[in-house]
């Protein structure tokens, strides 16, 4: 069956149009994806697999990186490709990248300056960077082409926008959505925030990012003074944001929570949608490449199949059937022709289901089980207890400390662990550490010093950075265990 979308007027051919305003290939992707939306789950796998076909053929040719990681490989299916991992393709950095412009140098160069979060990188591409659940840093460079899938995906997918309903659009200029989130680097959330908003001048007042960086008291009251009518956070935040919704600090009525970024269970949202009143939903993305999936209103996890390829695999990178849980997936993302993502080891656990969801969406239905580390509560000086959420204390010491491959563990009331990679990181890690925590308020911590390196999961093989152990408690948590239900 032949794709005709696909091969007369697919989104590709934009690709030959570099000064080709990004709203037009937004609009562009918008159809394109409508048009998928038709298709039959044959026809859908064709559009995938023409798409590959092109991905693999212009990594070919423009991809040094490729070009000789694949002089030995066969090119004729997917599962031939050698996968790739993170650590290889920022080893390999400006040989993978498509354009030779697009150097490392040139990108640090780009990232040091203090004007450039969400500014256009060589006039067309955006930098996201990011350590992901392996706790490595990477870096990102998404072209013009893929930002317009990914804003079209959330869009058409994950808002509901329909083609014949475009008007719906304007709808969503008197929404006011609040994005709480790790600040200090050039995360994919709050790099597109900024993208949107400088692209976007009527975006300005309705789509702000509040730091999570900052005191619970302080978040709270920029929320109360945005009144946002949507909150996009992470699951963690989102917990302890109910709390201070039921305790009446935090007033605000938002029509629904949007979480990402962390293990969401059905407990964390049971609890999260009885402090607002209001419905949760999830979405799964990745700085690989925004948005992997979506939630539909059936609450299952729809994957973006016409965009993402995710092939879930055991630790010898051999593949998993449906209904058992992988040890990681690769990911091989068709929008980005800049930097390839080709069977990309990503990191994360999944599940494919075989069941169809009741939505009637042809798009298969999967679970994840992403990053999972624990809120932990230490005392301040008051004697009062005050939730420190991991992603925030993660963030400050990458961003701060430059740390990665790091373990803080909460052992006490007043007492925190460190497992580091590095001994010779300790005075920097302590430093900042006692930084931030005083920021929130909490001094006259007690930090010790493990003499062994971060240690991962026995049962997973993942380094979970931060953790609640008490030693009284001897419970890994407060925060219902991650689900995959
Ligand atoms: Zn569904």
């Amino acid at each position: 069956m032949s794709d005709i979308w696909q091969q007369t007027w697919g989104l590709q051919a934009t690709n030959a149009l570099p000064g080709l305003d990004l709203a037009w290939r937004t609009h562009w992707a918008l159809l394109d994806i409508w048009t998928a939306n038709q298709l039959s789950a044959d026809e859908l796998n064709l559009r995938t697999q023409n798409r590959l076909q092109q991905l693999v053929k212009h990594a070919l040719h423009h991809s040094p990186y490729y070009a000789a990681y694949w002089r030995h490989a066969g090119l004729h299916e997917l599962a031939s490709l050698p996968p790739v991992t993170k650590t290889d393709l920022m080893q390999h950095f400006d040989d993978w990248c498509c354009d030779r412009r697009a150097t490392r140098k040139a990108v640090d160069k780009f990232l040091q300056r203090p004007d450039s979060l969400g500014q256009a990188f060589l006039g067309r591409y955006a930098v996201w960077t990011s350590s992901g659940t392996t706790g490595e840093p990477g870096i990102f460079v998404q072209d013009d082409n893929a930002l317009a899938v990914y804003d079209a995906l959330q869009l058409a997918r994950f808002r509901g926008l329909d083609l014949p309903s475009r008007l719906a659009l304007h709808g969503f200029m008197h929404e006011r959505t609040a994005l709480v989130a790790a600040t200090g680097g050039h995360f994919a959330g709050v790099s597109t925030s900024a993208r949107l908003r400088s692209r976007y001048p009527w975006m300005a007042g309705s789509l702000k990012t509040i730091s999570l960086m900052q005191p619970l008291s302080d978040l709270v009251q920029a929320l109360n003074e945005f009144q946002p009518t949507h909150l996009a956070t992470y699951p963690t935040a989102a917990l302890v944001l109910a709390e201070e919704q039921q305790a009446g600090r935090l007033q605000i009525n938002p029509t629904e929570i949007w979480t990402g970024g962390e293990q969401l269970s059905a407990d964390m949202r049971k609890v999260i949608e009885a402090g607002f009143g209001c419905r949760v939903r999830n979405d799964y993305g990745a700085s690989e490449a925004m948005s992997l999936g979506y939630e539909c209103r059936h609450g299952q996890l729809h994957l973006h199949a016409d965009w993402m390829i995710l092939e879930p695999v055991d630790k010898n990178y051999q593949p998993v059937a449906p209904g058992e849980i992988s040890h990681t997936v690769l990911l091989t993302n068709l929008a980005n022709r800049l930097q390839p993502l080709v069977r990309y080891d990503l990191g994360d656990s999944i599940r494919m289901s075989t069941a169809a969801c009741a939505c009637g969406s042809r798009l298969p239905v999967f679970q994840v089980q992403g990053r999972s580390d624990d809120l932990l509560q230490l005392r301040n000086g008051r004697g009062s207890v005050v939730k420190i959420l991991p992603l925030a204390l993660e963030t400050a010491l990458e961003e701060n400390a430059g740390l990665t491959r790091f373990q803080i563990i909460q052992t006490g009331a007043d007492c925190l662990q460190v497992r580091l990679q590095d001994p010779q990181d300790r005075q920097v890690c302590e430093q900042v550490l006692t930084r931030y925590l005083q920021e929130q308020g909490i001094t006259g911590l007690k930090i010790e010093h493990d003499r062994h390196p971060p240690q991962v999961e026995p049962r997973s093989g993942k380094l979970r950075r931060v953790l609640y152990r008490p030693a009284k408690a001897r419970r890994p948590t407060r925060r219902p265990a991650p689900d995959m239900s």
